[in-house]
């Protein structure tokens, strides 16, 4: 029977990778896993006790390009040698929420844009979990959505969409679908056209019929020229901090209260009450409030999980105030527009830590900002030219620093009483960390151990 057998390759072992591989082979498939770097030893050990074969450290290239489809994980870019190998055979390639979307009717609330994903995604959980729905967290957090289908069968699931998921997304429908804002964000996997990027994430509303639904920011220039070109039956839902003069479904009133306004009702709520500051999570509590109103939640239960959300690690996170200077570890800004919105919302006299690994940044958005908010600049990486280039003379102090300890010595240096220390690099961490929770978790570890001193 085995000749008749799909055969699946999966290319990845994370996360989402292992959760397709055991879904597909509760389907009946033959799968096979590939992963080029080292795989996880509890990915490994769950491999293992599925009886599914997987190899790590290398390609075996005549298997996989033997296999009738790929799942990809979203981490693998497509001029790697082995996609380009597979490309060229004319595989069909799958990202692992359209694999495990063709076995669920679950409701689909999927939410991307270039930054606060990760954030509304929990928001929008914490809302529909805490008025007692039972919802899946999935995308870029949480659980693979492909190991719940299997296993916990979710009515509703909320779901974080990178552009790399959505490349290879091609029947999965959405019932909501959140696009919080366009920005340039990883173009150099975009052949640097800022078309290509946008075209990836506007494929979160492929396939949407008139009962579902797009929620997205109205002030978005990228968002609001892509929407004129595309053609959409579903309803639209825009937020903005000001009511527009064509329809707007949140905004904040002349009482500083946020206006929902959807064809479920119209109630408020007080921006104040809001647990997360900042312009950028008004955008984000309302686009998480959408999408609450169109599933039917009760306004008094929208109110109070707006208000009680504990917001998220390494995404503006308080971590400790040292001898009058408060520390804020935002590592998870890893591209320009993040660090704007976090410089946004913060006092004078801040530090800041920028650096790591650039991804083709325009430092000009940020540059009037820094002006008004930044007495110093620490840069932190492995090679600052381009950051020292570009704010040198713009900024009373600037420093260059190659390790985190460094960077540390200089902010202690540089800061007084009153001063915020803000670590929002704009860039990613692969330079000196694994990770922007590696990197946010020794910021945190090293102003902790300032403490007392
Ligand atoms: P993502 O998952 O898209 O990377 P996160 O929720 O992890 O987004 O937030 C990443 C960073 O982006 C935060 O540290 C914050 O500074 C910034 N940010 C969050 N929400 C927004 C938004 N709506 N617009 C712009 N920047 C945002």
């Amino acid at each position: 029977m085995g000749e008749n057998k799909k055969s699946l390759v999966v290319l990845g072992a994370g996360e989402s990778g292992v959760g397709a591989a055991i879904l597909a082979h509760a389907k009946g498939m033959e799968v096979f896993v590939s992963d080029f770097g080292t795989i996880a030893p509890h990915y490994r050990k769950m491999l293992d006790d599925e009886n599914i074969q997987w190899e790590q450290g290398k390609h075996s290239m005549e298997r996989i390009l033997a296999a009738d489809e790929i799942v990809k994980s979203p981490g693998i870019a497509p001029t790697t040698p082995v996609m380009k190998a597979v490309i060229e055979k004319g595989i069909p390639v799958i990202s692992e929420i359209e694999f495990a979307g063709r076995y669920t009717d679950a409701k689909m609330v999927c939410i991307t844009g270039s930054n606060g994903k990760t954030t509304t995604t929990l928001l929008t959980y914490h809302i529909l979990k805490n008025a007692g729905l039972n919802v899946g967290l999935a995308g870029n957090v949480g659980k693979s959505l492909a190991l719940q289908v299997l296993r916990e069968h979710h009515d509703v699931y909320v779901i974080e969409l990178s552009s790399f998921q959505l490349e290879n997304m091609y029947q999965f429908k959405a019932n909501i679908a959140v696009i919080l804002n366009i920005t340039p964000d990883h173009l150099d996997r975009y052949d640097y056209r800022m078309q290509n990027y946008v075209n990836a994430k506007f494929r979160i509303i492929q396939n949407l019929t008139a009962r579902d639904a797009i929620i997205y920011w109205q002030d978005d220039p990228v968002i609001q020229s892509q929407l004129k070109q595309v053609c959409t039956e579903a309803q639209l839902l825009p937020f903005a901090e000001h009511e527009n003069d064509e329809f707007t479904s949140a905004f904040v009133d002349e009482h500083n209260d946020i206006v929902f306004s959807t064809e479920n009702g119209r109630f408020s709520v007080p921006r104040s009450s809001l647990s997360l500051h900042g312009l950028h999570n008004l955008y984000n509590s309302m686009a998480a409030g959408l999408s609450a109103c169109l599933l039917d939640i009760k306004k008094e239960d929208i109110r109070c999980a707006l208000s009680d959300f504990e917001g998220v690690e390494h995404r503006l996170e308080f971590v400790a105030d040292v001898d009058g200077v408060r520390y804020i570890n935002d590592s998870k800004a890893t591209n320009v527009n993040s660090c704007w919105y976090a410089l946004e919302s913060m006092p004078h006299n801040t530090v800041l830590i920028l650096g790591g690994k650039d991804k083709g940044n325009d430092y000009s958005e940020i540059e009037d900002l820094v002006k008004e908010k930044v007495k110093a600049i620490v840069c932190m990486g492995k090679d600052n030219n381009k950051l020292m280039e570009f704010f040198s003379g713009k900024v009373p102090t600037i420093r260059s620093t190659h390790s985190l300890d460094e960077a540390i010595a200089a902010c202690r240096e540089l800061s007084v009483p009153g001063d915020t220390v803000l670590l929002s690099p704009c860039c990613a961490s692969f330079d000196l960390f694994h990770s922007y929770e590696e990197r946010g978790a020794m910021f945190k570890d090293a102003v902790k151990s300032l403490i007392g001193k």
